[in-house]
């Protein structure tokens, strides 16, 4: 591509809105522009990694024998309906009726579409185990869309879905799709850290986060020093909380005066690490489990807030006479006061997620209960949570936990028979026995991923793109367009080299200030410098991540591509 021809509108200045660094990245470098909140045109540059990162993608679901399909963006509520997600997804689907007034919705991700297929195609064990997957638009109507590509309201996911006969077969596509995430994204040139997760909607169990440490990232991470224990912020704060049962029940009571609390009086009062209160949230709720009172754990402050649902829309911060009153009337009023503990990250205004994990107190005492997968918990779901966990490490013997900021780039589940069961997907067994299908469903998502890359592969000036994913793995830079010597040889290379390479030829009469500038944002992992000495054969050739460049022959060059 010569880039007199290629649309890359650069920007001189940094954008005064975007705050994560590869949103800045990638409006500077004109990879991408906003069209509304969340929504973005992905331009040429940006549009050439994602369609790498998609090529990858396929091959590796290639080699698990995954196989490649798409599905229509536009559902009906009906089919939502079914599963029973309709109403418990909530304001982050885009809903919409048609023309005869039929209700529908745009996919924000596809089990039952999948589901329904199945439920209607498929008959005998004899034709599992199956995967399929796409790479396709989604739609979330995210509370806060923010930081360019890492959280949209359009986005590119890639989605799989794993159909079985049994637990043996689950298992196998289970740990084949996760050998294949690694593989993907070592690819992309993602550092990635697989992690125990919480399954949040999905409504399964075992679940696996493949979380790519960054400073814009919105999650937290919990690994032992060694890094052989990862767990997201949820898992590990559950599983360790429990252990840390407080010796004063009526301690709890104290609690009920939020806002008093230093971090590190909660931390003696929880029996636990300051550092594990950071940026945790304990909350008051009342006998329906209603939430009264949050507190948010920052820093050094504790952040009051107040909300009267589990609807992120009402939750606000308190002031103190709301606080006493809520406070006195979670104490006399209300009957049984349970003081929950959860464990999420509550990113300014989202409460989504919010109470995984619960230490109650009622009149007979302190009681724990796991709320992931049911809001109408039970408390003696404690137990629910050890299986849910069985055969990983327990956190406890692998403190201290430290805490990594990260961006969640993908996420695997063992779904098992959710779905199946409530959508009537059934094959007959060996016997003839009529049983639900087994299933896995996994994502990766494949725009937030470009942002992720960024993220770890910054520089200065811009970003060194992984090989794998560089939008061109070439960048020949012609310093002086009207020398006969420089156009002769960069003509030359670009010919030869295009045979082999995605190569990107800077054509254009500008000053080689601006082209370095636009070279540093284009990031192609070998930069090749057609200057003074192209009389003699001689270039300069440079990596993103190296100072110096430096002087080759063309034959070198050659090699040195290879
Ligand atoms: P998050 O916790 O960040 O909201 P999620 O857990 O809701 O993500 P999943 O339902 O697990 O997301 O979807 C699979 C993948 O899709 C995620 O691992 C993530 O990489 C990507 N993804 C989810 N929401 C967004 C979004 N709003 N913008 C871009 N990518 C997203
Ligand atoms: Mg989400
Ligand atoms: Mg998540
Ligand atoms: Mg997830």
């Amino acid at each position: 591509m010569r880039q007199s021809n290629l649309f890359m509108p650069t920007l001189k200045e940094t954008p005064a809105d975007a705050v994560a660094k590869s949103h800045q990245i990638m409006l500077r470098g004109g990879y991408i522009r906003q069209v509304t909140a969340g929504v973005y045109a992905y331009l040429p540059l940006a549009y050439r990694v994602l369609r790498k990162a998609e090529g990858i993608i396929e091959q590796e679901m290639d080699k698990i024998g995954c196989t490649e399909v798409l599905m229509p963006h536009l559902l009906p509520a009906t089919l939502w309906e079914e599963s029973g997600r309709l109403s418990k997804y909530g304001a982050e689907m885009f809903r919409l009726n048609d023309r005869h007034g039929r209700p529908s919705l745009l996919g924000p991700t596809h089990e039952e579409t999948f589901t329904e297929i199945i439920a209607k195609n498929l008959k005998s064990y004899k034709q599992m185990p199956i995967m399929l997957y796409q790479t396709q638009t989604k739609f979330r109507d995210e509370n806060r869309p923010r930081f360019g590509l890492l959280r949209g309201r359009e986005f590119v996911m890639h989605d799989g879905y794993s159909f079985a006969a049994s637990r043996e077969q689950l298992d196998a596509q289970f740990d084949a799709q996760k050998a294949a995430y690694e593989n993907i994204f070592a690819r992309c040139g993602v550092e990635v850290r697989p992690v125990i997760a919480d399954s949040g909607t999905m409504g399964g169990k075992n679940s696996t986060e493949f979380q790519a440490p960054a400073a814009a990232g919105e999650d937290t991470i919990a690994t032992n020093e060694t890094g052989t224990y990862a767990a997201n912020l949820e898992m590990a704060v559950s599983i360790d909380t429990f252990k840390q049962e407080p010796e004063d029940p009526k301690a709890l009571e104290k609690v009920a005066t939020p806002g008093q609390e230093t971090i590190a009086q909660l931390a003696e009062f929880m029996h636990v690490p300051a550092t594990r209160i950071v940026k945790s949230v304990l909350y008051i709720v009342d006998e329906k489990d209603k939430v009264l009172v949050l507190i948010r754990g920052d820093k050094e402050v504790n952040e009051v807030k107040l909300t009267h649902a589990l609807d992120c829309d009402s939750l606000r911060v308190a002031n103190d006479d709301e606080l006493k009153a809520i406070t006195g009337a979670a104490k006399g009023g209300v009957g049984p006061i349970k003081a929950a503990w959860a464990d999420k990250i509550i990113a300014d205004e989202t409460v989504k997620g919010l109470s995984n994990f619960v230490v109650g107190a009622n009149e007979t005492g302190f009681q724990y209960a796991n709320t992931n997968l049911d809001r109408d918990f039970k408390v003696d779901e404690f137990a629910d949570l050890r299986t849910a966990n069985e055969g990983e490490p327990d956190p406890v013997d692998h403190l201290p936990l430290k805490f990594i900021t990260s961006i969640e780039v993908g996420h695997i589940f063992k779904l098992g028979t959710y779905y199946t069961e409530t959508m009537g997907a059934k094959f007959l067994d060996q016997n003839g026995k009529a049983q639900p299908v087994i299933m896995g469903s996994y994502g990766i998502g494949v725009s937030r991923m470009l942002s992720a890359i960024v993220e770890q592969h910054q520089t200065e000036h811009g970003v060194a793109w992984p090989k794998e994913v560089a939008p061109y793995s070439i960048h020949l830079v012609q310093m002086k367009m009207n020398d006969d010597a420089q156009t002769d040889l960069a003509n030359k290379l670009y010919d030869e080299l295009s045979k082999k390479y995605d190569v990107l030829y800077d054509d254009r009469k500008e000053r080689a200030g601006v082209k370095f500038a636009d070279a540093d944002l284009v990031g192609a992992p070998i930069r090749i410098t057609i200057g003074k000495k192209a009389k003699d054969g001689i270039v300069e050739v440079k990596q993103p991540t190296e100072d110096k460049a430096q002087e080759m022959s063309v034959d070198e060059l050659k090699a040195y591509a290879t």
